[in-house]
């Protein structure tokens, strides 16, 4: 196992494992960039194949939170951490108060929030600990970050069928949800109540289920959602859903999920404009949920966070207008435009006397 030739390094501030004999945790923290704030990402737990697989997705999970804290124009960078095993048979309380010692042995460089395998009940468990746990407050935001990175994606959705299709809303659309858990559910929500044929599948039959029941949602097998005809494909459950043997089977015209990490290779990216689809990067278009962490952190209105979620699909048609006309991949394109952000927040940071001459808004968001 590489750590600092990994492929997804890519200049990481700090990477830390640790480990409690006593609670069986295994767990790594990374924290990609900090220039903009702490790194604020979600705690995954996921029964790993190896110590490999679980570096290889937190580098390129935290790497993915610094672009999107900076794409949604947020004062926090980029973290995120895994715990190696089984949400279902392998989590116990005294694990997750083991992994807030874990976190606060950080000293705030990284702050934990929830993600898959982890929810707000385990959050609380952590904040026992320590401080540095967000997403967990019973205020008028509601702790869980879920519906609000629902609405992000479903605004999203609405900006790519508006710049692909040139249709103002979802009406009629088909779309293919796969994954109806705490993200999915409230997209294939938002999309119903603006008149799209949603279909949905999940390997969960009960998460299924209430879709069905309570939503309306066409159920599908799981081996048969990538492959629908439909008009946008909403990967809402694991990363890497997007290679070399998915892309040549799609058949929609738009793919906008919550899912983080979709592509699994940032070629795949190219790969699927080959084929004519329209990729809506996941980091940018899933941030409604790091958003509602920052309001809560902050204590903002949640009128506001609204506001501000809404700007996703500003950023997003902005970043396919610049596509259209450039030889890159949405990806790339999105990519891009956090780094400017970023270097141009740091810039203007600078004394007055060295910032004045560089330093500029950008308007992104
Ligand atoms: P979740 O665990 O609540 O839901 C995921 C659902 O996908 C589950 O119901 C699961 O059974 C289902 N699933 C897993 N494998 C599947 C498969 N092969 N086919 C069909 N269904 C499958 O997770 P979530 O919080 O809804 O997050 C979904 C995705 O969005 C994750 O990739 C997560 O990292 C990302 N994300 C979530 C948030 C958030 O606010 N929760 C924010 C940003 C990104």
């Amino acid at each position: 196992m590489t750590v600092f030739s990994a492929p997804a390094w890519d200049g990481h501030e700090l990477v830390v494992f640790g480990s409690d004999a006593a609670t069986g945790l295994r767990a790594i923290i990374a924290v990609h960039n900090s220039s903009l704030g702490p790194g604020v990402g979600g705690c995954r737990m996921f029964p790993y194949a190896n110590d490999a697989d679980a570096l290889h997705d937190v580098l390129r999970l935290s790497r993915g939170m610094t672009y999107k804290s900076a794409l949604a124009g947020l004062p926090m960078g980029g973290g995120k951490s895994v715990i190696i095993g089984d949400p279902r048979r392998d989590k116990t309380s005294a694990l997750m108060r083991a992994m807030g010692d874990f976190v606060h042995a950080q000293g705030g460089r990284y702050v934990a929030a929830e993600d898959s395998g982890t929810g707000v009940e385990d959050l609380r468990r952590m904040a026992a600990r320590t401080p540095h746990v967000s997403g967990i407050d019973d205020n008028e935001h509601g702790g869980d970050p879920s519906p609000s990175t629902a609405y992000g994606v479903f605004l999203g959705i609405r900006a790519a069928a508006q710049h692909r299709l040139g249709v103002a809303s979802t009406a009629d659309l088909r779309v293919a949800v796969q994954g109806l858990g705490h993200v999915g559910y409230h997209l294939a929500r938002h999309l119903r109540e603006d008149g799209a044929v949603v279909y949905g599948a999940d390997v969960n039959e009960a998460n299924l289920a209430r879709a069905v029941e309570a939503l309306g949602v066409l159920p599908v097998a799981p081996a048969e959602i990538l492959g629908l005809e439909v008009d946008v494909l909403a990967p809402c459950a694991m990363g890497a859903v997007l290679n070399d043997r998915t892309i040549d089977t799609l058949r929609a015209g738009i793919v906008a999920g919550a899912a983080n990490n979709q592509l699994a290779t940032a070629e795949d990216c190219a790969r699927l404009q080959e084929h004519g689809i329209l990729y809506c990067p996941d980091f940018l278009i899933n941030a409604g949920g790091i958003i509602d962490v920052h309001y809560q952190r902050a204590g903002l209105p949640a009128a506001a966070k609204r506001a501000h979620i809404e700007r996703i699909s500003v950023t997003l048609t902005e970043v396919l207008r610049r596509t259209d006309g450039s030889s890159q991949s949405s990806n790339d394109v999105a990519e891009a435009l956090a780094v400017e952000y970023l270097r141009d927040t740091a810039r203007a940071s600078l004394p007055a006397s060295r910032g004045a001459q560089t330093a500029h808004a950008m308007n992104i968001s």
